[in-house]
């Protein structure tokens, strides 16, 4: 691989860059399978057609949100499954977790609608689910990976060995 941030060729993947001592993956000038340069905002490399991961690639992390508000779990589910970057899976996983909170708290609110509290309970998560889901797209697109509020824990973010979080 080539050093992301000084272009120099490293054997294997180590984890601090032999020459400038940074994380190979961490820069963005250099396409670390050929090494031509890149600008933080290249998401194909010009010169060899590799996927660059850089920070301006956002669209799958925005997706795994606003595919929640329509599809529920299913469409975070296919990301997580489909992507191999941890930092688009970490969304995710955000994005299930809440995705599977709010059919249960669908649920309970559906029980409790016999109870008739259920009715207001289940608009307020349904307007939450709304919020939750354009909040983390819009986050996602500035490159933060943000915690779902009431959300239970079912899946926990990991490391991003990338170094592009
Ligand atoms: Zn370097
Ligand atoms: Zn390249």
């Amino acid at each position: 691989m080539y050093c992301r941030s000084c272009g120099k060729e490293l054997t294997g993947t180590p984890e601090f860059c032999l020459d400038c001592g940074a994380r190979p993956m961490a820069g963005s000038g250099f396409c670390p399978a050929c090494g031509a340069a890149t600008t933080a905002m290249t998401g194909i490399c010009t010169k060899c057609g590799a996927r660059v991961a850089g920070r301006g690639d956002n669209t799958l992390p925005v997706l795994a949100h606003i595919l929640g508000l329509f599809t529920g779990w299913l469409g975070p589910l296919i990301i997580l499954l489909v992507t191999k970057e941890e930092r688009v899976k970490n969304h995710a996983r955000m994005a299930l977790n809440w995705q599977l909170s709010f059919i249960i708290y669908s649920i309970v609110s559906g029980i409790l609608i016999l109870a008739f509290i259920g009715f207001v309970l289940l608009g307020v998560i349904f307007v939450l689910d709304v919020i939750f889901c354009i909040m983390a797209a819009v986050k996602a697109g500035r490159g933060e990976l943000w915690k779902y509020p009431l959300t239970i824990p079912f899946l926990k973010a990991k490391p991003d060995s990338s170094g592009t979080a």
